[in-house]
């Protein structure tokens, strides 16, 4: 009895430690203690000593043209059922079956969108207002990301309805029918080029091996939309880490 008594008291503190050290990795913001530069000592190591580490600053000078062939990325996107949650970073809408791209020759999935203010990517060291990441994943768990920039405009109508719906608190989410869903085929520019580089998520764990292919040509939104997200979410943004040693290449 004396022996689990002193038990009980040396794993009580011993409990307290590893809850509090499980807590700390798990949370990170883009702000202040828990922001970005923190990232890689708040369990996410990585983050700060990864060599191909998302987002960069992209220019334009130093690209490569035309080393990927256009015809190698091919979305098949349209209209799915979507969840739409507040996560407490940034407003993600997971996509339940339907939306596919190719790359390479390689199939992938579409898993979910989400947003970021300002923009994560740079282009020659300006940002666009909002960037929007759409997540893919080939059947090997390979992802490709592809990035829109967005810059104030015409008032986006693929996005209209999901804007009536954003959820406003952390950890609320709501169901988006098909119809009421964005139109990925016609919110995605057509005729745009394209840049292509390896890089990572910009969230933790900050995996990298991650194929970004990021459109040249922005997408519009209006003033009232951008707002909008800029009054759920002032800055959700990595800034812009090294690229030196990687070949940015362009269609
Ligand atoms: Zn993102």
């Amino acid at each position: 009895m004396r022996l689990i008594t002193r038990f009980s008291f040396l794993l009580a503190p011993l409990c307290l430690t590893l809850s509090t050290a499980h807590a700390a990795e798990n949370h990170w913001s883009y702000t202040g203690d828990h922001g970005p530069s923190h990232w890689g000592d708040l369990g996410s190591s990585l983050c700060s000593s990864g060599n191909e580490q998302s987002p960069i600053d992209v220019e334009k000078s130093k690209v490569e043209p035309k080393r990927v062939a256009a015809s190698e990325l091919k979305l098949h996107y349209g209209k799915a059922p979507l969840t739409l949650i507040n996560n407490g970073h940034t407003i993600q809408a997971s996509v339940s079956d339907g939306d596919r791209l190719s790359y390479k020759g390689t199939e992938y999935r579409l898993l979910q969108f989400h947003f970021h203010n300002p923009s994560e990517h740079q282009f020659n060291h300006q940002p666009y207002p909002m960037e929007m990441h759409l997540v893919n994943q080939d059947k090997d768990g390979h992802l490709l990301v592809l990035g829109l920039m967005v810059k104030q405009g015409h008032a986006n109508k693929q996005l209209a309805a999901l804007w009536k719906q954003l959820p406003a608190k952390e950890g609320e989410q709501t169901q988006i029918a098909a119809k009421l869903a964005p139109n990925l085929a016609k919110l995605v520019p057509t005729a745009s080029h394209h840049l292509y580089y390896h890089g990572s998520l910009t969230t933790p764990p900050c995996t990298e091996g991650v194929q970004w292919v990021l459109f040249e040509q922005p997408i519009e939104m209006s003033k009232q939309q951008i707002e909008q997200f800029h009054q759920l979410f002032p800055d959700n943004h990595r800034p812009t880490q090294t690229a030196s040693g990687r070949e940015v290449d362009e269609d």
